[in-house]
């Protein structure tokens, strides 16, 4: 399976990513704080997949915001899934 990975900023600073598979649904979301160095599982899901664009809606697990982000489907670059490892 190919999956990619979508990066966002929260408000809070915190960053957030999600891991979509090839139909670009969410296969999990986490959450990284910088300044704490804490990485948490984030809740996110896609809308509007199969468009040219798409966005990605978490619910940051630092603030308790829902952020939602746009991006591009030929933004995304697919790579073969590793077995899981959280990107730093
Ligand atoms: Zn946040």
């Amino acid at each position: 399976m190919k999956t990619a990975i979508v990066s966002s900023s929260c408000e809070c600073q915190a960053r957030l990513s999600a891991e979509l598979d090839e139909q670009r649904v969410v296969i999990r979301g986490w959450a990284r704080d910088p300044r704490r160095g804490k990485e948490e599982l984030a809740p996110a899901n896609s809308l509007g997949s199969g468009k040219p664009h798409f966005d990605v809606g978490w619910a940051c697990p630092f603030c308790t915001r829902n952020v939602l982000r746009s991006f591009d489907v030929g933004g995304l670059s697919y790579r073969d899934a590793r077995p899981a490892q959280i990107a730093g």
